[in-house]
């Protein structure tokens, strides 16, 4: 299985699994990838999105773009990316590296449903989605990534 970061044409970004590149390139060409947002089959991989894995266990996550793609990242898609960054930020409980737990528990109706956001390594990842756990990784645009690691 192989994670790709997609973004539809109205710039929501997600995450989407699939067997092998052949089969992300055969599913959108046939319309089945379609955005969990807003439904648009319009999507395309994007280049260099960097999850929020502050963790210095883990090691940050390569987005499994091909290679050749290109290091230039357009204007328009940073502040997108910042803006969807923004808005977690805002609307969500900061759960640290109790993420994982936290997600189970209110997959299961453990604990209230909300919006969390937090960290998790690779192990837990794998286990959130092993039991059907919908999260997403957050795209960071790379100056605040910067400014993070400063701190
Ligand atoms: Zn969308």
């Amino acid at each position: 299985m192989i994670a790709f970061d997609l973004r539809c044409g109205e710039h929501h970004i997600f995450e989407a699994w699939f067997k092998d590149r052949e089969a992300y390139e055969d599913q959108r060409e046939k319309g089945l990838i379609s955005c969990p947002v807003c439904g648009s089959t319009e999507v395309e991989k994007i280049l260099s999105p960097v999850a929020i894995k502050k963790s210095s266990s883990t090691s940050a996550t390569v987005p499994a773009a091909g290679a050749g793609d290109g290091a230039e990242v357009q204007e328009g898609f940073l502040k997108a990316m910042e803006k969807i960054y923004n808005t977690v930020l805002e609307n969500s409980e900061d759960v640290g590296t109790r993420f994982a737990s936290e997600a189970l528990k209110i997959h299961y109706g453990a604990a209230e449903a909300r919006s969390i956001r937090g960290v998790t390594t690779d192990e837990e990842e794998k286990m959130l989605q092993e039991e059907g756990v919908q999260f997403t990784k957050i795209p960071v645009p790379a100056k605040m990534v910067k400014k993070e690691e400063i701190n």
